[in-house]
Protein backbone atom coordinates (compact mmCIF):
# COMPACT_ATOMS: atom_id res chain seq x y z
CA UNK A 1 0.00 0.00 0.00
CA UNK A 2 2.98 2.13 0.12
CA UNK A 3 3.60 1.55 -3.11
CA UNK A 4 0.01 2.63 -4.23
CA UNK A 5 0.33 6.08 -2.34
CA UNK A 6 3.50 6.96 -4.21
CA UNK A 7 1.74 5.27 -7.81
CA UNK A 8 -0.79 8.00 -6.44
CA UNK A 9 1.50 11.11 -6.11
CA UNK A 10 2.92 10.05 -9.43
CA UNK A 11 0.27 10.22 -11.49
CA UNK A 12 -0.87 13.67 -10.07
CA UNK A 13 2.45 14.93 -10.87
CA UNK A 14 2.59 17.06 -7.68
CA UNK A 15 5.87 17.19 -5.18
CA UNK A 16 5.49 18.13 -1.66
CA UNK A 17 5.12 16.38 1.62
CA UNK A 18 1.53 16.18 1.41
CA UNK A 19 -0.57 15.32 -1.63
CA UNK A 20 -3.86 15.61 -1.78
CA UNK A 21 -6.23 12.74 -4.03
CA UNK A 22 -9.45 11.16 -4.16
CA UNK A 23 -10.37 8.09 -2.43
CA UNK A 24 -13.39 5.44 -2.75
CA UNK A 25 -14.53 4.27 0.68
CA UNK A 26 -16.19 0.72 1.34
CA UNK A 27 -17.28 -0.86 4.09
CA UNK A 28 -17.91 -4.73 4.46
CA UNK A 29 -19.02 -7.15 7.31
CA UNK A 30 -17.86 -11.36 7.32
CA UNK A 31 -22.13 -11.79 7.80
CA UNK A 32 -24.74 -9.69 5.53
CA UNK A 33 -26.76 -7.35 8.60
CA UNK A 34 -25.04 -5.42 11.13
CA UNK A 35 -24.93 -8.56 13.48
CA UNK A 36 -21.35 -9.54 11.89
CA UNK A 37 -18.19 -9.49 14.44
CA UNK A 38 -15.75 -8.64 11.90
CA UNK A 39 -15.95 -5.66 9.27
CA UNK A 40 -13.53 -4.75 6.87
CA UNK A 41 -13.27 -0.88 5.61
CA UNK A 42 -11.07 0.07 2.29
CA UNK A 43 -9.77 2.90 0.35
CA UNK A 44 -8.92 2.78 -3.13
CA UNK A 45 -7.26 5.35 -4.60
CA UNK A 46 -9.80 7.09 -7.41
CA UNK A 47 -6.37 8.13 -9.67
CA UNK A 48 -5.33 4.69 -9.76
CA UNK A 49 -7.64 2.27 -8.59
CA UNK A 50 -5.38 0.93 -6.54
CA UNK A 51 -6.32 -0.02 -2.56
CA UNK A 52 -4.26 2.87 -0.12
CA UNK A 53 -5.51 1.56 3.22
CA UNK A 54 -7.91 -1.21 4.58
CA UNK A 55 -8.86 -1.10 8.67
CA UNK A 56 -10.30 -4.41 9.81
CA UNK A 57 -12.32 -4.08 13.10
CA UNK A 58 -13.55 -6.50 15.20
CA UNK A 59 -15.88 -6.30 18.51
CA UNK A 60 -15.54 -10.19 19.66
CA UNK A 61 -12.49 -12.38 20.71
CA UNK A 62 -13.05 -16.10 20.75
CA UNK A 63 -10.88 -16.81 23.66
CA UNK A 64 -12.30 -13.56 25.54
CA UNK A 65 -15.52 -15.31 25.62
CA UNK A 66 -14.10 -19.21 26.06
CA UNK A 67 -12.00 -17.93 29.12
CA UNK A 68 -14.80 -15.31 30.13
CA UNK A 69 -15.73 -18.59 32.66
CA UNK A 70 -12.93 -18.57 34.48
CA UNK A 71 -12.31 -15.16 35.38
CA UNK A 72 -10.99 -14.35 38.79
CA UNK A 73 -8.36 -17.70 38.56
CA UNK A 74 -4.64 -17.97 38.55
CA UNK A 75 -4.85 -19.56 35.35
CA UNK A 76 -6.92 -16.63 33.38
CA UNK A 77 -4.76 -14.21 35.13
CA UNK A 78 -1.85 -15.76 33.30
CA UNK A 79 -3.62 -15.88 30.08
CA UNK A 80 -5.11 -12.70 30.11
CA UNK A 81 -1.57 -11.52 30.47
CA UNK A 82 0.10 -12.83 27.46
CA UNK A 83 -3.28 -12.57 25.40
CA UNK A 84 -2.95 -10.43 21.81
CA UNK A 85 -6.87 -9.43 22.28
CA UNK A 86 -8.31 -9.27 18.21
CA UNK A 87 -10.98 -6.56 19.96
CA UNK A 88 -10.41 -3.46 18.18
CA UNK A 89 -14.10 -1.91 17.86
CA UNK A 90 -15.91 -1.32 21.19
CA UNK A 91 -19.49 -0.36 19.17
CA UNK A 92 -21.84 -1.83 17.28
CA UNK A 93 -20.96 -3.67 13.86
CA UNK A 94 -23.28 -1.11 12.66
CA UNK A 95 -20.90 1.84 13.47
CA UNK A 96 -18.02 -0.25 11.53
CA UNK A 97 -18.04 1.31 8.24
CA UNK A 98 -18.21 4.98 9.82
CA UNK A 99 -15.31 4.39 12.50
CA UNK A 100 -12.90 2.57 9.71
CA UNK A 101 -13.32 5.77 7.62
CA UNK A 102 -12.47 7.95 10.43
CA UNK A 103 -9.08 5.85 11.67
CA UNK A 104 -8.36 5.48 7.35
CA UNK A 105 -8.61 9.81 7.02
CA UNK A 106 -6.28 10.39 10.64
CA UNK A 107 -3.71 8.43 9.65
CA UNK A 108 -3.48 9.61 5.31
CA UNK A 109 -1.45 11.92 5.97
CA UNK A 110 1.51 10.04 8.22
CA UNK A 111 4.13 8.48 6.61
CA UNK A 112 4.84 6.38 4.51
CA UNK A 113 1.43 7.55 2.23
CA UNK A 114 1.60 11.12 3.16
CA UNK A 115 -1.87 11.97 1.35
CA UNK A 116 -5.05 13.72 2.22
CA UNK A 117 -7.79 12.33 0.75
CA UNK A 118 -10.27 15.57 -0.42
CA UNK A 119 -12.27 13.70 -2.31
CA UNK A 120 -14.41 11.09 -0.86
CA UNK A 121 -16.84 8.47 -3.32
CA UNK A 122 -18.81 6.57 -1.18
CA UNK A 123 -22.76 5.49 -1.13
CA UNK A 124 -25.51 6.98 -0.43
CA UNK A 125 -25.12 6.53 3.31
CA UNK A 126 -23.20 9.71 4.50
CA UNK A 127 -23.30 8.54 7.46
CA UNK A 128 -19.51 7.33 7.71
CA UNK A 129 -18.41 10.75 5.42
CA UNK A 130 -20.44 12.61 8.38
CA UNK A 131 -17.81 10.76 10.85
CA UNK A 132 -14.77 11.89 8.87
CA UNK A 133 -15.92 15.32 8.54
CA UNK A 134 -16.54 15.70 12.68
CA UNK A 135 -12.73 14.09 13.31
CA UNK A 136 -11.78 17.01 11.00
CA UNK A 137 -8.53 15.23 9.75
CA UNK A 138 -6.81 17.72 7.72
CA UNK A 139 -7.01 20.67 9.96
CA UNK A 140 -10.07 22.55 8.63
CA UNK A 141 -9.25 21.50 4.93
CA UNK A 142 -12.56 20.64 3.06
CA UNK A 143 -13.37 17.14 2.02
CA UNK A 144 -15.43 16.51 -0.76
CA UNK A 145 -18.22 14.43 -1.36
CA UNK A 146 -19.12 12.23 -4.70
CA UNK A 147 -21.46 9.93 -5.31
CA UNK A 148 -21.60 7.44 -8.37
CA UNK A 149 -24.09 8.77 -10.89
CA UNK A 150 -25.18 5.03 -11.98
CA UNK A 151 -25.63 4.17 -8.31
CA UNK A 152 -27.57 7.33 -7.72
CA UNK A 153 -29.76 7.07 -10.44
CA UNK A 154 -29.98 3.44 -9.43
CA UNK A 155 -31.32 4.32 -5.88
CA UNK A 156 -33.59 6.91 -7.12
CA UNK A 157 -35.67 4.88 -9.72
CA UNK A 158 -38.38 2.22 -9.04
CA UNK A 159 -36.92 -1.15 -7.37
CA UNK A 160 -37.97 -2.82 -10.43
CA UNK A 161 -35.56 -1.12 -12.44
CA UNK A 162 -32.26 -3.64 -12.70
CA UNK A 163 -28.73 -2.71 -11.82
CA UNK A 164 -25.84 -2.53 -14.24
CA UNK A 165 -24.27 -5.13 -15.24
CA UNK A 166 -20.87 -5.22 -12.91
CA UNK A 167 -17.59 -5.12 -15.37
CA UNK A 168 -19.72 -3.77 -18.34
CA UNK A 169 -17.98 -1.28 -20.52
CA UNK A 170 -21.42 0.63 -19.97
CA UNK A 171 -21.08 -0.12 -16.05
CA UNK A 172 -17.52 0.78 -16.22
CA UNK A 173 -18.48 4.35 -17.81
CA UNK A 174 -20.83 4.91 -15.53
CA UNK A 175 -18.87 4.43 -12.29
CA UNK A 176 -16.58 6.94 -13.07
CA UNK A 177 -19.18 9.43 -13.48
CA UNK A 178 -19.00 11.14 -10.74
CA UNK A 179 -21.14 13.53 -9.08
CA UNK A 180 -20.77 15.72 -5.97
CA UNK A 181 -23.26 14.86 -3.53
CA UNK A 182 -25.44 17.70 -1.15
CA UNK A 183 -25.57 14.91 1.44
CA UNK A 184 -23.03 17.50 3.47
ZN1 LIG B 1 -9.54 -11.25 23.43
Amino acid sequence: MTIAAAEVKEKIGVTGDITKCGVSVDGTWQRRGHSSHHGVVTAISLETRKCLDTEILTNACRQCTRWEIQKGTPSYDIWKARHKCQVNHTGSSGAMEAVGCVRIFSRSILPPRNLQYVKYLGDGDSASFKKVLESNPYGGIDIEKLECARAKKVRNTSSSTKSPKQGSEAGRWERTKWIRSPHR
